[in-house]
Parts: structure tokens; C-alpha cells; sequence
């Protein structure tokens, strides 16, 4: 359980003030109770109280204070009762004092004396060994003399009855916070169920469906609220991300025309010796040598490349159409681009050799896929030392082709290994403007791969070479369970990296 969630916290603060008002009610509900019971029980001792003095008492210089303990015998038999009456003369004198009560509830002969000074009603508490016993008293004034009448009670019986009412409220009061408790859990859950919905939805949204929305109940509250926001925020940024994307595509496409007419222009001067005419259009730079020409045309090159290769990216990004897609063979593929490339290859003596399972079927862009291979090749070409060694290698795995670029070439340092696949990264900005490398062939590798579901991986140890590999799923083959330790998506900005030896 998670004990920092919203709903945790809630029920946990309902929980408590509940616990926190029953508790307090309860006590108050006892203290009621029990003062009730008291206030009436003495109530009725003292009317009783009153009705002796003013009959009995009151007639005791008629009749003489004899026949009143006969007579209160007779009339209320205090013991059979389990009363406790007593009359006292305000000498001190006890005219009368019931015995023993008949459930031995207290020993009457153990009340201590009343005081006989209070004239009127009042009443008291007293505690015996045996237990309380309440006692309302009643004084009256017969002649010369002062009778002071008690009529008291046992408090057995009201302990009794306010101790069912703590057991019942102690059995009670816990059963309703758990009632109350679990009827709030679950309406806490039932309200905050659809912020897991929102939140799962919102973690599927990437740059590549943005089209999409969250969920929005119409319940008219908070969260309904939280959603239509957040979906008014996806589709500005959806506008945003739209019109950037369209800028990059429309800028590179309007570059590419006089990149390519100057890529002309400049390939015919060079061609035909006439740096004295491009000199007097150059503004009064030294073009009139070939060399400068030369360089100008290289930087027109890497300008040319930049451009091809942001057009690929802004097309994969808009998410190009399947309509190209077919089904054929990655190995073959792989094997005839290898074969173009190692022409490439020999100028730096270096040996391209593949390796190649038969019949390894894949679906997607052969153009596409076979731009993958040639930009993999070219960086291991690019990045080994003359008379190294590149091994291109397909196979099948658990359902998955898998194509390797091994070369024995200067390798990737460990803290730029997550960055290989972002554009415009390089690991060395000196080393890779003289291959003429711009940083975006990785991320066209990256971005082609995510269009066909493969996964990029690298490899590599500083100064022994790199490994580039993608998996890529076979065709009407089912792919095997993927250990999390083998593979990393290619969506992420980066591949899963580790070195090796
Ligand atoms: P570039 O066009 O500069 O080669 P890439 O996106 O193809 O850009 O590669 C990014 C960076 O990764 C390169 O600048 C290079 O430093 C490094 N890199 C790529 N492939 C290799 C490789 N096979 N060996 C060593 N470094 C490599």
C-alpha cells in the first residue's frame, strides 16, 4: 500500500477525526447518562424523603416518635426494598434506621451520621466498602424540634446500567469507525479511480500521437475540470509541436534547391578551371585559387547533408505512410549494402565483411532500412583507423532479427554513450567535422527504427571499437519475451548501453 497516496492520506485523516468525534461524543453521551440516571434516582429518594417528613414526621408530636418507625416499617419496608431510611433529632438522636437491605447491597449501620445543620433538601454521595450509595435528605421542624429524614438508595444498580452503556459503546464506537471508515475508502477510491485512468492515458501520449486526449468523465467536478484542461494544453502543444515540425520540413525542402544549384555551379567552375570568374562573383574573397573552390564546395557538401538529413528527420517525425512498406529479406539487404560500402571502405584499407543468415524476413521501408545500415556503416568506417576491420552480422533471435555493426574503431566514451542518438550530437566536434559528420545519422537510425518498431542498442569501449545493434521483428514469426537486461526501446532519446570487451 502507498502510504503517500491521496487516498491513503484521506482515509487516514478521516479515520482519525472520526475516531476523535465518536471518542468525544461518546464520553459526552456516558456523562449525560450517568448524571441523568443519578439526578433522577435522587429525585425520587428525595420525594420519598419529603413525603415521610410531611406525613410521618410531621404527625410525630401527635403520635410520638414510637410509632414512626413502625409506621415507615409498615408503609414503605425499606429493607425488602433495598432502601436505606433514617430520621435523626437534631440532638443526634436516631429515631429510626432501617437494617440491612435485602440484596446486602450496603450496611446501612455504616452511612455515616448526617450533618444537621442544612435545613431544606440536599442530597449526597457516600462511599462505603460495600460501594456508593445516594442519599437525599429532607429536614422538617416539628414544635421545638428538628428531624432530619434520609432516604437512600444503593448505586449498584445505576453502575450497572451506565456500565452496559460503556461496554455497548465500547463494542459500538469502533464498529462505526470502521463502518464510516470503509464506506469513505471506498468513496475516496471510486473518486479518485479516474486519475489513474488520466495518468495511464497521459503516460501514452508521446510527441507521436499527440492527437490523442485524455479521458473526460462529465462529472462536473475537479477532475472533469483537470482533464478538459489538460487536453486544451495537449492540443496547443500538438499546434506548437505541428507547426515547428512543418517549419524544420518547409525550411530544409526550401534550402535544399539553391543548396543543390550552388553544389553545381561550384562542381562546374572547379570542373572547368574558372576560379578567375568565381572570384570576381565571390565579393572580393580569394576564390580564385581551386583549393578555395574546393572548400567551398565541401562546406556546400556538409550544408547539403544537414539539410537531407533534417528533411529525413522532420518526414519521420510527421510519420510517413506505410504505403511503402513490403516484405523482403533484411540479410540480403544487408549484404549487397555492404558490398556498396566497402568501396567506400578501401580508400582507408579498411575490410567490410558480412555475415548474413538466409532468409531473415522483415516488413517495412526497404529504402528506409537500407538508410539504417548505410548510416551505421558509414559511422564504422568513418570512425576505425585505417586497416581496421567492420563486420556487419544478421541473425534470428527469439523472433527478432538481429543486425550488428562491429568495428575495432576508436569506440564511444562511456558518459557520451547516452547521447549518441540525439540530434546533433558528437562525441568529439573536431573529429567528426573532419569525417564530415553533422550528429543527425544516429538519431535518422533511431527515428527509423521507432517507425518499425526495432530497437537500437550500443556498445562500446574507448580505443577497442563499437558495437550498433537493432532488433527488429521477424515476419510471421512470434517475438520471444525480451529480457529487460538484452534491449531498450528506441523511442527513448537513448539506447541501452554497456561496454564490452
Ligand atoms: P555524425 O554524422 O557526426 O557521425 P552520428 O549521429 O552518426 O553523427 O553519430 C553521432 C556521434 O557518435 C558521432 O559524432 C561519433 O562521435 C559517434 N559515433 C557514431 N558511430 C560511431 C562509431 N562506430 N565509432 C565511434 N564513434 C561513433
Amino acid at each position: 500500500m502507498n502510504t503517500r497516496s491521496l487516498s491513503f492520506r484521506l482515509v487516514t485523516w478521516y479515520a482519525g477525526l472520526l475516531t476523535i468525534v465518536f471518542v468525544a461524543l461518546g464520553a459526552l453521551t456516558f456523562l449525560l447518562v450517568k448524571h441523568y440516571i443519578e439526578a433522577n434516582l435522587l429525585d425520587t429518594q428525595a420525594r420519598r424523603a419529603q413525603q415521610i417528613a410531611d406525613t410521618l414526621v410531621a404527625a410525630v408530636a401527635r403520635t410520638g416518635e414510637g410509632t414512626v418507625a413502625y409506621e415507615i416499617e409498615d408503609l414503605y419496608s425499606p429493607e425488602a426494598n433495598d432502601r436505606f431510611i433514617r430520621i435523626t433529632r437534631e440532638d443526634g438522636r436516631i429515631i429510626y434506621a432501617s437494617s440491612m437491605p435485602k440484596d446486602h447491597s450496603f450496611d446501612p449501620a455504616t452511612v455515616p451520621p448526617a450533618s444537621l445543620t442544612p435545613t431544606g433538601r440536599f442530597s449526597r454521595k457516600e462511599s462505603l466498602s460495600a460501594g456508593d450509595v445516594l442519599i437525599a435528605a429532607q429536614a422538617h421542624q416539628v414544635g421545638p424540634h428538628r428531624y432530619l429524614v434520609e432516604v437512600g438508595v444503593s448505586a449498584s444498580r445505576t453502575e450497572a446500567i451506565l456500565d452496559d452503556v460503556l461496554i455497548m459503546l465500547a463494542i459500538g464506537l469502533p464498529i462505526a469507525v470502521l463502518v464510516a471508515v470503509s464506506g469513505g475508502f471506498i468513496l475516496v477510491r471510486r473518486a479518485l479511480e479516474p486519475v489513474d485512468r488520466i495518468a495511464a492515458k497521459a503516460e501514452e501520449i508521446t510527441q507521436h500521437n499527440l492527437s490523442e486526449r485524455l479521458p473526460v468523465l462529465k462529472t462536473g467536478d475537479e477532475l472533469e475540470r483537470l482533464s478538459v484542461a489538460l487536453n486544451h494544453m495537449i492540443s496547443r502543444l500538438e499546434d506548437a509541436i505541428q507547426s515547428s515540425k512543418r517549419f524544420v520540413a518547409d525550411a530544409s525542402h526550401e534550402l535544399r534547391t539553391p543548396l543543390t544549384v550552388l553544389r553545381g555551379e561550384l562542381e562546374s567552375l572547379l570542373g572547368a578551371g574558372a576560379a578567375a570568374r568565381a572570384g570576381a562573383a565571390a565579393d572580393g574573397g580569394d576564390v580564385s585559387r581551386p583549393e578555395t573552390l574546393g572548400s567551398m564546395l565541401e562546406e556546400v557538401l556538409r550544408l547539403n547533408g544537414i539539410v537531407e538529413g533534417l528533411l529525413a528527420l522532420s518526414r519521420l517525425d510527421a510519420g510517413e505512410a506505410k504505403s511503402e512498406w513490403v516484405r523482403f529479406d533484411l540479410a540480403q539487404l544487408a549484404a549487397t549494402t555492404a558490398d556498396q560500402m566497402s568501396l567506400l571502405a578501401e580508400d582507408k584499407s579498411i575490410t567490410v565483411s558480412c555475415e548474413a543468415a538466409p532468409e531473415v524476413m522483415v516488413e517495412g521501408d526497404r529504402a528506409r532500412l537500407k538508410q539504417v545500415i548505410v548510416n551505421l556503416l558509414d559511422n564504422a568506417i568513418k570512425y576505425t583507423p585505417n586497416g581496421g576491420k567492420v563486420r556487419l552480422q544478421i541473425t534470428r533471435q527469439d523472433g527478432y532479427a538481429v543486425l550488428d555493426v562491429v568495428d575495432d574503431g576508436v569506440g564511444i566514451p562511456t558518459e557520451a554513450l547516452p547521447h549518441v542518438f540525439k540530434r546533433f550530437f558528437r562525441v568529439d566536434d573536431s573529429r567528426s567535422r573532419e569525417q564530415g559528420g553533422a550528429g543527425l545519422g544516429l538519431s535518422i537510425v533511431k527515428s527509423i527504427c521507432a517507425a518499425h518498431g526495432a530497437q537500437v542498442e550500443v556498445s562500446s569501449v574507448l580505443g577497442h571499437g563499437s558495437r550498433f545493434r537493432i532488433r527488429q521483428p521477424l515476419v510471421g514469426e512470434p517475438t520471444g519475451i525480451l529480457g529487460a537486461s538484452h534491449l531498450a526501446p528506441s523511442g527513448p532519446p537513448s539506447g541501452r548501453y554497456q561496454g564490452f570487451t
